[in-house]
């Protein structure tokens, strides 16, 4: 077993100390600026890679960073994305994938689920990512079928009448990525090239140039 009390006297005797001017302004409310949608995979550290702090980013996890369609799952997922963009007013809305996913290898391998029911009927959502990868012969290894997934759910992000609304509105932008937390890169497909291009590779220092990567 591992004890995780040493880390919590750490953080409440330490760490907590030197932030919290921080956690008092957060008092006031939370008003983050982007909904990210992101595996469970415990190797994913989403204020880390994008280097936020508490406060800033609203985050929706799950095994394969998946998005079931508006009505497929009536779940948690459903819910949190109609509060990020109804009810907290996020500008911004990522769909991350990432290297290595187990679910997504799962998919691709087409893995036997049976041990794991409640698995294989989530990764149900992802069906449509394993049908698209069978029409494309000799493209399914598992970096394809990660990037492929992760445009998959922002196609079901947009069956949400929230977030087509607030997309149709101007107030949200739907951006794609995969993080590939072997090399420190997160990729971010570009819609006109019809590609992923490493995130140090653009130059997007302002919110209109980076609306060149919303989906
Ligand atoms: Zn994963």
């Amino acid at each position: 077993m591992h004890n995780l009390l040493p880390g919590l006297r750490n953080f409440s005797e330490k760490v907590f100390p030197t932030q919290q001017k921080h956690f008092e302004a957060l008092s006031q409310g939370q008003k983050p600026h982007t909904l990210l949608i992101t595996c469970s995979d415990s190797r994913i550290d989403p204020n880390l890679v994008t280097q936020t702090k508490p406060g800033e980013i609203f985050i929706v996890r799950n095994a394969g960073n998946v998005v079931p369609p508006y009505g497929a799952s009536r779940g948690g997922e459903e819910a949190a994305i109609e509060f990020a963009v109804d009810g907290l007013g996020v500008t911004n809305i990522v769909v991350c994938g990432h290297s290595q996913c187990g679910a997504m290898a799962a998919i691709a391998n087409d893995v036997n689920l049976d041990k794991m029911p409640s698995v294989k009927r989530w990764l149900d959502h992802a069906q449509s990512t394993r049908r698209r990868m069978a029409d494309l012969p000799g493209k399914c290894d598992l970096h394809d079928v990660v990037e492929d997934n992760v445009l998959v759910q922002v196609d079901n992000l947009k069956t949400h009448p929230a977030v087509s609304a607030a997309i149709r509105g101007g107030r949200v932008q739907v951006f794609a990525w995969v993080y590939n937390f072997e090399s420190g890169s997160i990729a971010i497909y570009d819609p006109d090239a019809k590609r992923y291009v490493l995130s140090t590779e653009v130059r997007e220092e302002t919110v209109e140039d980076a609306a060149r990567f919303a989906l």
